[in-house]
């Protein structure tokens, strides 16, 4: 790193608390200044180059500084920066939600607006048990989710994630969900196929669904992909089996898709792979191509209808100041009209294989472990002893940046995301990269 990177980032340790950080590591691991950004690269305050091989935590679908989405905002900017969502309208908003709505063939069609991912969590379950109170069923207080889910840092939010790290320190704070066991493949028992392993959890959930239903308000899942605990992927079934479970017991589906969602697994939305709708659906992150925060929960008219009454506390209470935020709204119409525009599903589907292909030396190399692909996410599991597992992300850290790349590995899981306006060159580079960093972490 050189002169002006390191100022920036010495400026920064001193004014800025970065977020999931312990800030004393970065007395030796410096912060990446980032100057600029263009296409699936960014570029340091010293003019060197990464390949955001992330997305920005998984937020920028269409590369840094998209001329398209940059040309909506600068237009919706000389228009209308914001206005309030009580009691006011606008045109973003009205138009997003109609989209969405229309991608759901209407089924999803009423969409509420937040801020940041959590913040969308923390609506679906508020909605979900008010729902339940409106409709003569107040004892239905608790909620299901899965082990090593992630569904956000908030206090809320906290309660139905299932990652130790975000959630010990804080233990005294929060109300915890029911664990069920995850669909992870890599639990399988000799002889079980992915699918067996689904089926398996989801006779787990039939049985706390059987002993408590009444007291339950819903479920809460990232459909076909646990990202943030370590990118698990399972099989489709597991959520046909879950949403049956949930008609039966009558209990809300809440799918968080805030990180599958927006075509990262191949489809639009994730659950459309197992060909069913969610009574509440989370949109973040890639919604607005990483331009803006922006969360919406999607709902069902039978949700909707349960809160349209005279009495006001029968209503759905809950806002934030920036609430459907035009510019927001407006970016994230302008991802959508890229989506249609570059036929964006079907070349994901042509790049994800060519990917996967570019991938093999790693997926063969000796110390890597459950190789897996779904859409536009790669990972695979890297072994190594006990000692150094603790320091493997920040030394992988380092080394891709050295290597060009910025990645950073959740423990012993390495994962690509990368934004979908990567060419096929600049996959097989990363590709090579990703080889090369693995070759000097762990050896060849
Ligand atoms: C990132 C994430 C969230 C939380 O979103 P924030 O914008 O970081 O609050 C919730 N659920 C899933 C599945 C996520 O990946």
């Amino acid at each position: 790193m050189t002169a002006a990177s390191a100022q920036w980032a010495a400026r920064s340790r001193k004014s800025v608390w970065h977020p999931c950080t312990q800030m004393k590591h970065h007395e030796t691991l410096p912060l990446l200044a980032v100057k600029s950004g263009k296409g699936v690269w960014l570029y340091d305050q010293d003019g060197k180059r990464y390949f955001d091989a992330i997305s920005s935590w998984w937020t920028n679908l269409f590369g840094h500084a998209n001329p398209y989405i940059g040309q909506a905002l600068k237009e919706q900017l000389d228009t209308l920066e914001h206005a309030m969502l009580a009691g006011c309208t606008h045109e973003p908003v009205v138009e997003l939600s109609e989209s969405l709505s229309d991608l759901t063939g209407g089924r999803l069609g009423h969409c509420f607006f937040g801020s940041d991912g959590a913040s969308a969590i923390e609506i679906a379950l508020k909605m979900s048990f008010h729902f339940w109170k409106n409709t003569g069923y107040p004892e239905k207080q608790e909620f299901i989710c899965l082990e090593h889910s992630y569904h956000g840092e908030t206090i809320g939010a906290l309660s139905v994630t299932d990652v130790v790290l975000f959630k010990d320190a804080y233990a005294p704070l929060i109300r915890n969900a029911n664990l069920v066991p995850s669909p992870d493949p890599r639990s399988a028992e000799p002889g079980e196929t992915d699918k067996d392993v689904a089926l398996r959890a989801a006779d787990r959930l039939e049985g706390l669904l059987k002993e408590k239903a009444d007291r339950i308000s819903a479920v809460i899942v990232e459909p076909l992909v646990q990202c943030a605990a370590g990118f698990i992927m399972y099989h489709p079934v597991y959520l046909r089996r879950v949403r049956e479970l949930c008609d039966r017991y009558h209990v809300h589906m809440i799918a968080d898709e805030i990180a599958v969602g927006m075509g990262r697994t191949g489809s639009f939305f994730a659950c459309d792979q197992a060909d069913i709708r969610p009574d509440l659906l989370c949109l973040s992150k890639g919604i607005t191509g990483g331009f803006l925060p922006l969360s919406l929960v999607m709902v069902t008219d039978a949700i909707y209808r349960a809160f349209y009454d005279d009495d006001v506390t029968r209503g759905f209470l809950h806002s934030h100041s920036y609430t459907g935020n035009p510019l927001a709204c407006r970016a994230a119409l302008a991802v959508l009209d890229l989506f249609e525009k570059d036929k964006v599903i079907a070349r994901n589907r042509q790049l994800s294989g060519v990917m996967t292909k570019a991938l093999e030396p790693v997926c063969q190399h000796r110390k890597v472990h459950h190789f897996r692909n779904k859409g536009m996410i790669w990972a695979f599991d890297v072994d190594m002893g006990a000692e150094k597992q603790v320091t493997f992300p920040r030394r992988f850290f380092q080394a891709a940046l050295r290597h060009e790349v910025l990645m950073r590995p959740i423990g012993n899981t390495v994962y690509l995301m990368p934004p979908y306006v990567m060419t096929t060159e600049e996959a097989a580079w990363l590709a090579d990269r990703v080889e090369s960093v693995l070759n000097e972490v762990v050896g060849v």
